[in-house]
């Protein structure tokens, strides 16, 4: 049966409208999983996802796995407390070079400054059982950028990780989405199991597991369209594309 991905980024009230839409607030975030747990839905891991749609293990009727980019330290004071107390899995992509650091690459777009996650906040996250993945080095556009960069964002971003974990780190989420052919070489090149897009869609068996598709849920989202798009794993609630396709998995579902 199909996984829905859902895609965070900050889990805390937005501090101008310029990063509002990535920012749900912790009240919002904990009524969405609320919601997951009465519609009865399974949260898997990361790596029962890769298992599931390699036809590895049977996945369940019902099954969502819950995502973070970029590994701001909200993910650890806001979003694992409630995690917790929902005793459900996650995985958090980090940004290696900003870890300790600060989410400067978003200045552009206008976001305000946010503190990153610190090395022993990814080690507890870690310890807590969250997933954590990469999310390259410095977060460029993976899509529009030469080999030899790509090679290192992949390569540098996993050992940095596995050095401050020690262990393996195989999990990948691409920097604004953006990916191309050769990118996705990269990632298997660099020896990552399964890689996150932000395209939309269900996750099923035969899914390619370097294109993981997901549902990213705004700060706006009310809660009839975070329902929806637990659903039909869309993106947007309700625009034409996400309609017409939403259409074709529900007369799959029916066949
Ligand atoms: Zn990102």
């Amino acid at each position: 049966m199909p996984v829905t991905m859902l895609m965070y980024h900050v889990i805390a009230a937005p501090k101008n409208a310029a990063e509002a839409r990535f920012c749900r607030t912790p009240d919002a975030f904990r009524k969405d999983m609320e919601q997951i747990r009465q519609a009865g839905y399974q949260v898997l891991p990361f790596a029962s996802v890769l298992d599931g749609i390699a036809g590895r293990v049977e996945l369940p009727d019902k099954a969502v796995a819950i995502t973070f980019d970029d590994g701001i330290a909200c993910a650890f004071e806001n979003a694992l407390p409630i995690l917790q107390e929902f005793g459900y899995p996650a995985s958090v992509f980090v940004v290696s070079s900003r870890v300790g650091g600060y989410n400067d690459w978003c200045e552009v777009f206008g976001f305000p400054r946010r503190r990153m996650l610190t090395t022993s906040e990814i080690r507890a996250l870690a310890e807590f059982g969250v997933d954590i993945g990469s999310h390259t080095a410095n977060h460029l556009w993976l899509g529009k950028t030469e080999e030899t960069v790509i090679t290192k964002e992949t390569q540098d971003s996993k050992a940095v990780l596995e050095d401050i974990l020690g262990r393996e780190v195989s999990h990948f989420a691409y920097p604004f989405g953006s990916w191309n052919p050769m990118t996705r070489n990269a990632v298997i090149e660099a020896g990552y199991t399964g890689a996150c897009s932000t395209m939309s869609g269900w996750n099923r068996k035969g899914t390619d597991p370097y294109l993981l598709r997901r549902s990213e849920i705004k700060g706006s989202d009310a809660p009839w369209q975070f329902r929806m798009k637990l659903r039909f794993a869309t993106n947007d609630m309700p625009p034409i594309s996400d309609a017409r396709r939403m259409l074709r998995q529900i007369l799959k579902t029916w066949n």
